[in-house]
């Protein structure tokens, strides 16, 4: 039998930031984003099944940059049916603006999330050395 029922589901426990082997415990030192000085500081390794975080020194800095690039245009869905764009005006300029605030604003949490989706690349549930799937 594969799939064992505990397993926690993947895209949930990304979304909260969960261990990539447990998905029970969280990734980072903080659990917000404030102080925002060491919002990005991952634990040595998980405390219920030890997988180690630190392992990697260059954490998604590649990822941040394209889900940057994928935000900056998913603006387009709210922007252009509120305000409307143009090529007659200087509508699409006011978008760019709006839509650089937007991601500049949403920064902390694409970090976060861009150094998630690089240990979830590399850690697959269940590979840590002390990890027990039947509790
Ligand atoms: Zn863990």
């Amino acid at each position: 039998m594969s799939a064992p029922s505990k397993q926690p589901m993947l895209i949930p426990a990304m979304l909260t930031m969960k261990c990539p082997s447990c998905r029970k415990s969280t990734v980072f030192v903080n659990e917000g984003i404030f102080p925002l000085g060491n919002m990005l500081e991952l634990k040595d390794e998980c405390e219920i099944c030890g997988q180690r975080m630190k392992s990697e020194s260059n954490n998604g800095g590649g990822i941040n940059y394209a889900l940057s690039m994928v935000l900056f245009f998913l603006n387009l869905l709210w922007y252009w049916p509120i305000f409307g764009l143009s090529y007659k005006d200087n509508s699409v300029f006011y978008y760019l603006g709006a839509s650089t605030f937007v991601v500049i604003l949403a920064q902390p949490w694409l970090m976060r999330f861009s150094r998630m989706i690089y240990l979830y690349l590399y850690v697959s549930f269940g590979t840590s050395r002390r990890v027990t799937i039947e509790d």
